[in-house]
């Protein structure tokens, strides 16, 4: 096998950039399954505490031994600090990636070797490993590490309890028997754990693939194919959002309607594929100054465009719109047919109202129309605000 191949086998993780994410969301996940296993080994190891130190105790195993009572405690005790590093660490938030990794292997390390601690103290009685067997298996299913770390603490405890096992059990044949169980099974564990943390990682991509599909299906689906501003969909959006905030905060919200001044002519003379130029670069014009002023433009129809500026008076709404007349003038876009200048112009309408009644949009649309027809029917490449 190759270098390679071997990196590959143990090194497996997502892409660079989500990294991070992966890493705090299987902490979060080892997390919770760690609160659950503490509580459950502090209860289950006080009854056996309870148990070895009393005389039910000697009825029940008949051996008496101290060895396995220190183990509860110590278990008791050692779940105790992680239960309370677990509440600790879940109530700040942990964003330290080193600290996740000394949790989560301290941890499942400390449950490896505490199992393989019982089935040492096994072989002075029984000669069993059952226990053992099951702290490595448990590690390998309830936990998610990066094989590399699961690895590296079986053969750590592993190593200490082939050395045990060799200075303790006396019998060649209990030894020979031990020693090839608990090996194969170390090695099936961790392939299972390897398995588990890559289906972990499948899912994880899948479902960015899915989040990443889902924002680019929504930026579409705001945008206009054209000009590349929001479209009509998205206005209905912020309007319906923006006036909702209006009327709980009883804040005046202003709106902005934009029209091309004798557009028709425009595409009469110089053509349709020209018009649509021409429209981009009005577009283009109106979502930046729209951005800038943390608003949002969108083309509401043909020709024309829509602004909804939350918490504007009619003052200010009307120097953002004279703003934005002067930058499509100054885009200096000729137009030898229009009647009003030799350059694209525009005419703007605004309305402004503090909202009082939930379903008044539709007449807050309507004013701004009527201030735009206004605008329109004075000399146009002006703004009218009512
Ligand atoms: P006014 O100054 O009164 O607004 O006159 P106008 O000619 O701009 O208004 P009118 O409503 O008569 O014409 C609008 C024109 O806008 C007609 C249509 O061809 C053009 N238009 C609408 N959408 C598009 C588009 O996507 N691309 C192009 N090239 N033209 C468009
Ligand atoms: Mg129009
Ligand atoms: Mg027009």
């Amino acid at each position: 096998m190759s270098m390679d191949k071997i990196k590959e086998c143990i090194f497996i993780s997502v892409q660079d950039k989500y990294k991070e994410e992966f890493r705090s969301e299987n902490f979060e996940i080892n997390l919770s399954m760690g609160k659950t296993i503490s509580k459950v080994f502090i209860i289950i190891e006080v009854i056996m505490f309870i148990i070895s130190i009393t005389d039910i105790k000697n009825l029940v195993f008949k051996v008496h031994n101290m060895y396995y009572t220190v183990m509860y405690a110590l278990m008791i005790i050692v779940m105790i600090v992680f239960l309370i590093l677990f509440q600790k660490v879940g109530d700040n938030n942990c964003n330290n990636t080193m600290m996740m990794r000394i949790i989560e292997i301290s941890f499942a390390g400390f449950m490896v070797l505490w199992a393989a601690g019982i089935s040492i103290i096994d072989q002075l009685h029984y000669g069993q490993t059952v226990v053992y067997i099951a702290g490595v298996i448990f590690v390998a299913i309830a936990t998610y590490l990066e094989p590399i770390f699961v690895l590296a603490i079986f053969i750590f405890v592993h190593t200490i309890f082939i050395v045990c096992l060799f200075y303790i059990q006396k019998s060649d044949t209990i030894l020979f028997g031990n020693f090839i169980n608990t090996s194969t099974i170390i090695v099936v564990s961790w392939y299972i754990s390897r398995k588990q943390f890559k289906n972990r990682i499948s899912q994880f991509n899948n479902r960015k693939i899915i989040e990443q599909q889902n924002k680019e299906l929504e930026r579409l689906s705001y945008t206009d194919s054209l000009t590349g501003s929001y479209n009509r969909y998205k206005f209905d959006e912020v309007i319906e959002n923006t006036w909702e905030d209006s009327l709980v905060h009883r804040k005046p919200i202003s709106m902005i309607l934009l029209d091309i001044d004798y557009f028709k002519q425009y595409n009469d003379n110089y053509g349709h594929p020209a018009g649509d130029e021409c429209l981009k670069q009005v577009a283009k014009a109106i979502s930046q100054y729209a951005k800038k002023i943390s608003a949002i433009a969108s083309r509401y129809g043909g020709e024309e465009f829509a602004i909804v500026l939350p918490n504007t008076n009619k003052e200010q709404v009307f120097s953002f719109a004279e703003e934005i007349r002067k930058r499509i003038e100054d885009l200096a876009i000729p137009h030898e047919y229009s009647s009003v200048s030799k350059h694209i112009t525009v005419s703007l309408g605004t309305y402004t109202v503090v909202p009082t009644d939930k379903l008044a949009i539709k007449k807050f649309i309507y004013m701004a129309d009527k201030a735009l027809y206004k605008a329109k029917g004075t000399n146009r490449n002006n703004v009218v605000s009512l």
